[in-house]
């Protein structure tokens, strides 16, 4: 079934659009389904749980961090982890630098920017990711790479509401590759779109789709 799901989702998928499946909640065996239906790109939104799958499957899984981020939880994924999407205040930013610097590496993060109606949802705005730029206390790290923006639509049936926070996303992007990041061929992604509305956001340009029910059914 997980195999059948998985191929209709990459049915519609143009090639340039990365799938990650998220997994959040899930036994190890459905993620090995997956896997061994060819998928390799996996996202958790709790720090242990992705550290324990990571420990537990195939070594060529990228792992991409989807969820709220404590401080105190870096540690756990700050090894390995792919990409974490959901980078919304600086405090965190800082703390993925220090510990990408105990595990000398380089973490590659994307700003979660707020575009939905709903107050719960986190992100940043654009003053706020403007004048940390401008921060020296920002400039001065360099064990994370930021490489593009995520956002999270409201949970609604209306599409043209979800379209306009899509376009709106897009217009951060834009913004953002325009005035800082003209040179940076890396900051390129766009993570929007889940099960409900990836097709639109798609449309909207998205370059990552973070589909998790309708691979592995309803949690
Ligand atoms: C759970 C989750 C998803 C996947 O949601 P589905 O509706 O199951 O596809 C995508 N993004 C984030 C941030 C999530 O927490």
């Amino acid at each position: 079934m997980i195999k059948e799901a998985l191929h209709t989702v990459k049915q519609h998928l143009p090639s340039h659009v990365l799938l990650v499946a998220v997994s959040k909640t899930k036994p190890i065996s459905f993620l090995n389904e997956a896997y061994k239906a060819g998928q390799r790109i996996f996202g958790e939104n709790k720090a242990l749980e992705l550290a324990q799958k990571q420990g537990a499957l195939p070594k060529d899984i990228q792992w991409h961090y989807i969820g709220y981020l404590q401080t105190n939880k870096v540690k756990y994924i700050a090894s390995f982890v792919s990409l974490i999407h959901s980078v919304d205040r600086f405090k965190i930013l800082n703390k993925i630098n220090s510990e990408a610097i105990k595990n000398h590496r380089i973490i590659r993060v994307l700003l979660q920017f707020h575009i939905a109606k709903e107050e719960s949802k986190f992100g940043f705005s654009i003053d706020s990711v403007e004048n940390m730029f401008k921060s020296n206390n920002f400039n001065i790290l360099k064990n994370i790479e930021i490489v593009g923006v995520m956002g999270m639509a409201t949970f609604t049936r209306d599409t043209l509401i979800v379209r306009n926070e899509f376009k709106n996303l897009k217009i951060i992007f834009d913004h953002l590759k325009n005035n800082y990041f003209k040179d940076s061929e890396s900051f390129s992604e766009i993570s929007m779109g889940m099960s409900g509305d990836y097709l639109t956001a798609i449309e909207e340009g998205s370059t990552i789709i973070r589909v998790g029910s309708s691979i592995f059914g309803s949690r």
